[in-house]
């Protein structure tokens, strides 16, 4: 099972990137081709049944599979940014972390008007930041019609968050 293979490679690291911190390290999945071969022919059976026009990709481990997976879909990826790291003209949305504020960006050409867009992300935690890119792809007239994740936090409630935006949530591994 795509489930246990996940679990199996992810790697704990405690107190990063500060103290208190479990971080997820996804890292070890990238090396093992075979994985990655198989993650993606998850999200593909997975999404199955949805339109999907465009996958936008959250910086920066949204990136990793975001690109392999609109080329398996046969759709472009646009890559949702920090500040000041996208070169053409975009469009951003400020969002609040626990202390402090972050911002996101998008090209402006990122897609069309009506465009139905999968926002991918490695790992949902809070849903905070995937909630900051739904409102800014919607700001520009496009449509969330689903998430993809290959782990999720269960413990964090991040479906509940992002639940009302949409209910096609593929979390790989929970
Ligand atoms: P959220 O906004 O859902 O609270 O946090 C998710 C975002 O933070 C994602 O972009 C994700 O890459 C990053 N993130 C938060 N915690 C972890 C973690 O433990 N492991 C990894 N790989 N990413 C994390």
């Amino acid at each position: 099972m795509i489930e246990q293979r996940i679990k199996a490679s992810i790697r704990d690291i405690h107190d990063f990137p500060k103290p208190g911190i479990i971080f997820k390290d996804i890292t070890p999945i990238l090396k093992d081709a075979q994985l990655c071969e198989g993650i993606l022919d998850a999200f593909v059976e997975q999404l199955k049944g949805t339109e999907i026009d465009v996958v936008a990709g959250v910086e920066s481990r949204g990136f990793l599979f975001g690109l392999s997976l609109a080329c398996r879909l046969g759709v472009p990826f646009v890559p949702v940014r920090k500040a000041g790291k996208l070169p053409y003209a975009i469009k951003q949305k400020v969002y609040e972390l626990e202390y402090g504020q972050a911002t996101i960006e998008l090209h402006t050409d990122a897609f069309e008007p009506g465009a139905r867009v999968l926002i991918h992300d490695d790992l949902l935690a809070t849903g905070g930041t995937v909630t900051a890119a739904s409102e800014l792809i919607a700001e520009m007239g496009g449509t969330v019609v689903g998430f993809s994740f290959v782990v999720g936090l269960g413990f964090l409630n991040g479906k509940e968050k992002i639940e009302p935006i949409s209910e096609n949530i593929v979390v790989l591994a929970g």
